[in-house]
């Protein structure tokens, strides 16, 4: 059997409740590690530089793209986010399950380049609502608020792009939905090719015997 973790993509809009939704996971299986991206953006209240984000700027950023050492990259409203690439494949040689929590852009470029990962797009039962959670986030000025949802309106043409769906109405329900997809995803015969060599030569050199 396969023993390497596989990539899953996490994306929605912003505001949707991904990020308490990875805590959650996080906290309740193990067998998950969650990819720390670069940004150039400027950390919020409370967040920690190696542990929400490497926070870096524009140059460092760009100098990251150059070496070759991010699996993907995007801009979102007006700053640049990048995952970088010796963590994923660190810890999916190690077995882990990597979880990328990145926009749309991003979920895309993996797709095209790991056409194998699990891409989940995670929204709010509504727009409505979507908007709700990010006013009471109390963490963005209105103009930036604006800017997300104007985002999310954008996003929300690339949806079906996705594998599956999580509505983000209730968050223990969805925590398992997604553990429930990711485990999934282990059994997809994509990730059992020597298997299923080794059974079709066995059963070929069976059939030699009788
Ligand atoms: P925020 O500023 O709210 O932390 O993130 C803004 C958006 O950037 C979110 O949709 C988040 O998923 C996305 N994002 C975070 N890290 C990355 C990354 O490494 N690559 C890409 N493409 N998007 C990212």
């Amino acid at each position: 059997m396969n023993q390497q973790g596989i990539l899953v993509v996490v994306s929605g809009f912003s505001g949707a409740g991904k990020g308490t939704l990875m805590k959650e996971l996080l906290k309740r299986y193990d067998n998950y590690a969650l990819s720390v991206s670069a940004t150039t953006r400027q950390p919020r209240e409370g967040e920690k530089d190696g542990e929400d984000y490497f926070f870096v700027s524009r140059e460092y950023f760009q100098q990251m793209i150059e070496d070759g050492r991010l699996v993907e990259y995007a801009q979102y409203v007006n700053h640049y986010y990048g995952t970088p690439r010796d963590y994923v494949e660190k810890k999916m040689a190690e077995g882990k399950d990597v979880i990328l929590e990145i926009e749309i852009q991003g979920a895309l470029k993996v797709k095209k380049r790991f056409p194998d990962a699990l891409l989940i797009f995670v929204t709010p039962p509504s727009a409505g609502e979507l908007r709700r959670r990010l006013v009471g986030r109390g963490t963005e000025t209105i103009e930036v608020i604006n800017a997300r949802l104007r985002r999310a309106a954008e996003e929300a043409s690339g949806m079906e792009a996705y594998d599956y769906l999580l509505i983000n109405d209730e968050i223990d329900a969805c925590v398992e939905q997604m553990h429930q997809l990711i485990t999934l995803q282990h059994s997809k015969t994509c990730y059992h090719l020597d298997f299923l060599s080794r059974m079709r030569e066995e059963l070929y050199h069976l059939d030699d015997r009788q």
